[in-house]
């Protein structure tokens, strides 16, 4: 075949498929609240793997607001670019913007945070019911019996719903038995450590001081829960729970006032997810180990396996793996 006819052949299966090569490839992440640690490691580790293989990155950032979103999605899609890789504020909320996306042969990646009601291509994330579980589990190895408040995570956020449901099938054998008294349920706003610590306070207020447990979600819902808990002298007496290994959740681990955290090595999931858009980009399928339903379709998605973490085991999990550094945790 002449060089001709090739590159002919070459660019009209491209144009054919939608698909581009990585040299001109536009990846458009857009991310709900960078204000958050976790999201800062997401981002620059998903930027990096993504220049390495060749594509440019545009990172945005909501920073927890539904309409800035859905605006930011919009720009991104009318500059043109190939794929968009979506941490969505509201997973609720994406369903028309993605039909836009959808209708310029764009490419969708709901990241970490389930889309629903929406034609996406790939999802992304660790196993969030898991998640719930570890963290039940790490506190009733504990504590199996008393006070427990319930701490959920953001309302609009899917995994705050899948990490209550894995917490709950560990709990509820227990709050059956009457060994565990639910004595409070509040869900935390954008997963802020200020609203955790009016939650808590108001908790604690209600309940005269006397909870034994609380299982939050995560690690900046913790660190506003402990906070509470340290203004009445609870902290280190109250087992609390966490999600995402932050450095102050190791550091409240190792001192005693947080009993657990779970930690999801974000290098693997930033890594994948570029690799896997970039497929995606180009025409090629993801890697999946699942499908997952997301009231408008099977999703094709990729769980990866969340770890443990105690003060028992931090140096062989998120020091060794350089998650956090040994100097940090321990100061000197
Ligand atoms: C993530 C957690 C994170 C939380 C708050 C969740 O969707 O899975 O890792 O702590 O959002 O940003």
């Amino acid at each position: 075949m002449k060089l001709g006819t090739l590159l002919f052949t070459v660019c009209a299966s491209l144009a054919l498929t939608g698909a581009v090569s990585a040299a001109d490839l536009t990846i458009g992440m857009s991310i709900d609240d960078l204000r958050l640690e976790r999201w800062q490691k997401d981002a620059s580790i998903f930027t990096k793997k993504a220049e390495e293989l060749g594509a440019k990155v545009m990172v945005q950032s909501a920073n927890g607001n539904e309409q800035a979103q859905i605006s930011q999605i919009e720009t991104m899609i009318n500059q043109g670019v190939n794929i968009l890789v979506i941490i969505p504020y509201n997973g609720d909320a994406l369903s028309n913007v993605i039909k836009e996306a959808k209708a310029e042969g764009i490419k969708v990646v709901a990241y970490d945070r389930m889309i629903n009601n929406a034609d996406i291509d790939f999802y992304i994330s660790f196993d969030n019911t898991r998640v719930g579980e570890m963290q039940a589990q790490g506190l009733v190895d504990v504590k199996a019996e008393g006070n427990f408040f319930l701490m959920g995570g953001a309302p609009t956020d899917n995994n705050a719903k899948l990490v209550r449901n894995g917490q709950m099938k560990v709990l509820q054998p227990l709050i059956d038995s009457g060994k565990i008294k639910i004595v409070g349920d509040q869900w935390v706003d954008s997963w802020l450590a200020e609203n955790a610590l009016k939650i808590m306070e108001t908790a604690l207020t209600a309940n005269d001081n006397k909870i034994d447990v609380v299982v939050a979600s995560n690690d900046s819902t913790a660190g506003g829960a402990v906070q509470a808990l340290n203004a009445q002298g609870l902290a280190g007496k109250t087992l609390i729970s966490g999600q995402d290994a932050d450095l102050a959740a190791i550091k409240r681990i190792v001192e005693g006032t947080q009993t657990m955290t779970v930690y999801k090595p974000i290098d693997k999931l930033a890594n994948n997810a570029a690799e896997n858009a970039v497929k995606l980009a180009k025409g090629e399928a993801p890697e999946t180990n699942a499908t997952l339903a997301n009231g408008a379709k099977d999703v094709p998605s990729l769980l990866l396996d969340p770890i443990i973490v105690t003060k028992a085991n931090v140096d062989e999990t998120v020091i060794k793996d350089g998650f956090q550094k040994k100097e940090d945790v321990y100061g000197k």
